[in-house]
């Protein structure tokens, strides 16, 4: 508990009480509405609380964790040691020339509203997509044919070390569901995307017409994290679960979506272990029927709970 309060005491030196949780629940702050709690759940302000934070996490050798929306994570049931850092406060999106620069906790709806709102078009593909901006970049979000890589112009981010850097996107390493962030540790607070002049009534049609096709093909009226599987070369995640009669199954509160194959809703109070679970079942159902590999999309966090 002394190392805990020394925490407190640290994190509330470096930003305001009411942005330091303590023991929160991150089934609060997870669309799937699982997990265990984090030690501490910090919310920063500005750029230089972020620096001072992830410096203090560097100094006093403790885990460091960073949440976006929570919209492509699983956290265990035991919950998140350490540090978590959520960029949420950071969320202002706005206009230079024909480019939309939005800090990382924005959502990447509202960046997609804001390109609408001031008639530049590019980000429609985004018009649904659950994340923030961050979150974003790190997975290289996509939908209906557009992603990130062909909109991000340049990126603010700051190292595990501290140091703040401006990159272009080339530097991301951008592909398929994945960037480089990971591995170098970047955490994203800004992103330049470099847009085209257009119509509203244009763009505002087609992120109509995407956010319809969204609504009825996708079980949006329970928790979830979205496509749980990434796409497998030559086949469709959804396609190859649904062959495998695996729509319905339920193990615990967590069920195969009778909607739409590719995603696993929280039905009913679901855990994280039987969430995860249900993941490695159809996993393995499909290796066994069609010798295909799912690969997960959806990042699996935290701690198994003690027993
Ligand atoms: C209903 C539903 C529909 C979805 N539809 C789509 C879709 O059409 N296309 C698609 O691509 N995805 C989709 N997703 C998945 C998800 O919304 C995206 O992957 C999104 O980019 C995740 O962003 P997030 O902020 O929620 O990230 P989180 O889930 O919070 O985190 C994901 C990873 O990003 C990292 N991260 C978060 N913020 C930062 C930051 N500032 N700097 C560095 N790393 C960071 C986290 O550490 C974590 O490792 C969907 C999800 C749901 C629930």
């Amino acid at each position: 508990m002394g190392r805990n309060h020394h925490m407190y005491d640290k994190l509330t030196e470096i930003t305001s009480e009411k942005n330091v949780m303590v023991e929160e629940h991150l089934r609060n702050h997870t669309y799937t509405r699982l997990g265990g709690k984090a030690d501490f759940l910090v919310t920063p302000e500005t750029y230089e609380e972020v620096q001072a934070i992830v410096k203090l996490a560097k100094q006093e050798k403790i885990a460091f964790t960073l949440l976006g929306n929570g919209s492509n994570l699983i956290v265990k049931d035991g919950g998140i040691r350490g540090i978590v850092m959520n960029l949420k406060k950071l969320h202002s999106i706005w206009r230079e020339d024909d480019k939309i620069i939005a800090q990382s906790g924005a959502r990447i709806i509202d960046a997609s509203q804001h390109a609408l709102k001031e008639s530049l078009h590019g980000l429609e593909f985004a018009c649904g997509i659950p994340g923030s901006v961050g979150g974003a970049l790190y997975m290289n979000a996509g939908a209906y044919g557009g992603e990130i890589k062909d909109v991000l112009e340049s990126t603010k981010v700051i190292t595990r070390e501290g140091e703040l850097l401006l990159l272009p996107a080339a530097d991301l390493d951008l592909h398929y569901r994945t960037s480089n962030i990971p591995e170098k540790g970047y955490i994203v607070l800004e992103a330049t995307f470099s847009l085209r002049k257009g119509n509203a009534e244009e763009i505002k049609a087609v992120m109509d017409d995407l956010t319809f096709k969204r609504e009825s093909k996708q079980p949006l009226e329970y928790p979830s994290c979205g496509s749980v599987f990434k796409r497998p070369p030559g086949y469709f995640a959804g396609k190859l679960i649904q062959d495998s009669d695996l729509q319905g199954k339920q193990i615990g509160g967590a069920q195969v979506s009778t909607k739409h194959a590719g995603f696993i809703v929280n039905k009913d109070n679901a855990t994280a272990t039987e969430y995860i679970e249900l993941i490695r079942f159809v996993q393995s159902t499909v290796k066994e029927k069609f010798g295909v590999n799912l690969e997960r999309e959806v990042r699996i966090i935290g701690e198994d709970p003690i027993e």
